[in-house]
This record gives C-alpha cells, sequence and structure tokens, in this order.
C-alpha cells in the first residue's frame, strides 16, 4: 500500500513513520511538511521517500523543493499515487489537503481535526463522491468507530469523550489568571505538538472533538458526551439502548490508532505498552468544569449554532493560541479572544471551500484587530 504522510515533521507524523517503516507492505511515497525542511529531508532520506513538498514556498525555494507553498503541498497530494493519505497537518490549513486527498481517489488517514471542525459539511460530501474511508486517527475517534463496528444505528444512545483535563485540571480562575506557556505545554499524559497541548490546557481541545465526533459518527451534540479521565487509559465509551457502556482501554500512546489507521481494517502487532493488569490502579472520571475552562462550553455552543460557527472559533482559537504561544496573551484570554470573535462574525452558512475560506479569514482578522486593541 502506497501511504502520503502530510505534517510528516510533527508528533503524528514521526510516529507515523516509525509504525509505517513496520510494515514490509506499506510503501511511504510522500512526505509535506510547513517550514522544517531538515526534519523534512531527514525524514526523506531515513524512509527513502522522493517526493517532498514544503507549504512555506519561499523556504521551499531555498531548499530547492519545487512543490512549495500550499498548492505544492496539494500537487503531492494529486500526484503521489497515494492510497492512503495521513492528514497530520496542524490547523485548518490541512483542509485542503483533506479534500485533494479524497478527490485523488485515495483513503484518508485523519489526525487534522481542524479539517472537520472547520469545513465539515464539505469533507463528508467530499467523502460521500469518494467512495473511499475515513479513518480518524485522533485516539478518542479512533476508539469510538472501534467501539461502534458492528452497532446499529438504533442501538447507540451516546459517545462518550474522555478528556485527561490537561495541567491545570482543578484549578480555579483566579489561579489560572498567571500561568504561563511552559506551564501549559507540561501536559500529564500526552507528548504532541504545542497548539494541540495549549487546546488540551483549555479544553478546547477537547471541544474540537466534540465538533469532529459530531460529523464522524453523524450524532446531535446532546448524544456526545464529555468526561474528565485524568489517566487517559480509556480513550472513548460508547453507551447503547440496553445500558451497556462499551469502552476502549489502553495505555495512552498514539502509535496504536496510527496504526489501526495504517493498517485498516487489520490490525497488527505495534511497540505500545501493554496495559499491566497485575498492578493495581484506578480510574477516576469526572465531569467536566466548563465554568473555568470555557472554550468546551464555546465549541458545543459553535457546533451546536452551525453554518460557520465551528470555522469561526477554531481559526479564532488558533490565533489566539499562537498569541499565547508568543507571550503577547494571557491563558485566559484565549477564551476571551474566541468569544469575541464568535460575536463580531457573522458565519452564516458553508457550502463551499470558498465559504469556510472566508469565515476563516473573518475570524483571524477580528482576532487580530481586537489583539491591536488590547496588546498593540
Ligand atoms: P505538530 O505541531 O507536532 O506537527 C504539525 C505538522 O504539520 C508539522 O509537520 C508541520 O510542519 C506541519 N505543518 C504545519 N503547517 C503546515 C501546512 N500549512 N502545510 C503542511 N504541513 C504543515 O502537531 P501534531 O503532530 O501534534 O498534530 C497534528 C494534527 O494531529 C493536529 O491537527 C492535532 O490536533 C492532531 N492530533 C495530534 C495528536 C498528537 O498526539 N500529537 C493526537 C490527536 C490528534 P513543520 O514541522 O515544518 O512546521
Amino acid at each position: 500500500m502506497r501511504v502520503a504522510i502530510l505534517g510528516a515533521t510533527g508528533s503524528i507524523g514521526r510516529q507515523a513513520l516509525e509504525v509505517a517503516a513496520a510494515h514490509e507492505d506499506i510503501e511511504v511515497v510522500a512526505l509535506a511538511a510547513g517550514r522544517d525542511t531538515e526534519g523534512l529531508l531527514r525524514a526523506a532520506a531515513a524512509h527513502d521517500v522522493h517526493l517532498l513538498a514544503i507549504a512555506d514556498a519561499t523556504v521551499a525555494r531555498a531548499a530547492g523543493i519545487t512543490l512549495g507553498g500550499p498548492e505544492g503541498v496539494l500537487r503531492l497530494v494529486a500526484e503521489s499515487g497515494a492510497d492512503l493519505v495521513l492528514n497530520a497537518i496542524v490547523g485548518a490549513a490541512g483542509l485542503a489537503a483533506s479534500l485533494a486527498a479524497l478527490a485523488a481517489g485515495a483513503d484518508l488517514a485523519l489526525a487534522n481535526k481542524e479539517s472537520l471542525v472547520a469545513g465539515g459539511p464539505i469533507v463528508l460530501d467530499a467523502l460521500a463522491r469518494s467512495g473511499r474511508v475515513l479513518i480518524p486517527v485522533d485516539s478518542e475517534h479512533s476508539a469510538l468507530a472501534q467501539c461502534l463496528a458492528g452497532a446499529e444505528d438504533d442501538a447507540v444512545e451516546s459517545v462518550v469523550l474522555t478528556a485527561s483535563g490537561g495541567p491545570f485540571r482543578g484549578r480555579s480562575v483566579a489561579e489560572l489568571a498567571e500561568v504561563g506557556v511552559a506551564d501549559a505545554l507540561a501536559h500529564p499524559t500526552w507528548a504532541m505538538g504545542e497548539k494541540i497541548t495549549v487546546d488540551s490546557a483549555t479544553l478546547m481541545n477537547k471541544g474540537l472533538e466534540v465538533i469532529e465526533a459530531h460529523f464522524l459518527f453523524g450524532l446531535s451534540y446532546d448524544r456526545i458526551e464529555v468526561v474528565v479521565h485524568p489517566q487517559s487509559i480509556v480513550h472513548g465509551m460508547v453507551r447503547l439502548r440496553d445500558g451497556a457502556l462499551l469502552a476502549h482501554v489502553g495505555c495512552p500512546d498514539m502509535r496504536v490508532p496510527i496504526s489501526y489507521a495504517l493498517t485498516y481494517p487489520r490490525r497488527s502487532a505495534t511497540a505500545a505498552p501493554r496495559l499491566d493488569l497485575t498492578r493495581a490502579f484506578s480510574l477516576d472520571f469526572a465531569p467536566p468544569d466548563t465554568d473555568t475552562f470555557r472554550c468546551l462550553a464555546l465549541a458545543r455552543a459553535a457546533g451546536i449554532a452551525g453554518g460557520g460557527a465551528p470555522c469561526v472559533l477554531n481559526a479564532a482559537n488558533e490565533e489566539a493560541v499562537a498569541a499565547f504561544l508568543a507571550g503577547r496573551i494571557r491563558f485566559l484570554d484565549i477564551a476571551a479572544l474566541v468569544e469575541d470573535a464568535l460575536d463580531a462574525v457573522d458565519s452564516g452558512l458553508v457550502v463551499t471551500l470558498d465559504d469556510v475560506l472566508a469565515a476563516d479569514a473573518a475570524a483571524r482578522l477580528a482576532v487580530s484587530r481586537r489583539l491591536l486593541a488590547v496588546v498593540g
């Protein structure tokens, strides 16, 4: 099987290369990244890949990589002849690549949840027209898809997404006022890229996942529950009509859902640690504190509002997280900026990719205007 990996220099991309290398029947044929040419060239040499793209056109030109700019990444997808494209790009920048993968007739292994948050209806439409499959890589959604396999639609009451609660679980608003970037990046159970790590600290990540689950599983929002589970051992649960609760359980290790996506519908051995059941351990569950972690409530509300609201939420969050990582705003300002953008932007309906891009741009503009007004 021919596989293209987008976001190859990132946390998911690197783990995907490791998983793929363990399979003789997987040939990695194309790799794309944002700006890290060194990392990309290293991965290409290690895995003998010759089709490369870099999304930053200037950086690509300087490195002599002919497929440069966002169009270069889309051309790579189209020209790769991949049977499966693993999209591990971070942010809404990944949406066009998801659509390109389906248009090229490839299956889509989707880590880039922002594709579905920003452009869910468009991705689903492209998926239906392609006749291909979308396999979620997000650990919670991979878990849910596995628990849902074979269940009749009317047998499912709801799905349950588990959240670690991030590094600030249990803190009050007052205690969050002065937390810094290093605090937010110290995730207790998962080692991930910076953007998703901050999203985990604000609980926006879980909010994005609620919207992702809505589109992936066709469930209304009142049938998507969130529960805080600090050990990250239970990855997802499905409530069935008869009162049964199916859970997907294992050590937190992204190589498991990545392997499932790369070898679907088969299962293959992985080097992930096994859950040791000979030692005593406990699993805790608690409701999320949405008064303190407002991003989760904002995301759910944006999902229910529908249209361009999830796209606005996502774009505003990307800008706010970037400002936080750059030291321009405080942690609690992230939710405030997202809320302001949702109020300021009339997001309307999103029917085409252009509608999504317009809502995305309007949200980013609203955040940058607010930032200029507040922090200069
Ligand atoms: P990282 O920040 O570690 O990696 C992001 C990757 O995307 C890098 O390879 C980066 O390239 C590349 N990239 C950035 N912008 C572009 C662009 N415009 N075009 C092409 N490539 C681009 O992120 P993660 O691996 O942590 O996350 C990737 C996605 O997977 C996110 O959507 C995240 O929410 C999701 N996810 C991640 C999990 C994890 O455990 N890490 C778990 C579940 C989901 P460069 O290095 O050159 O900047």
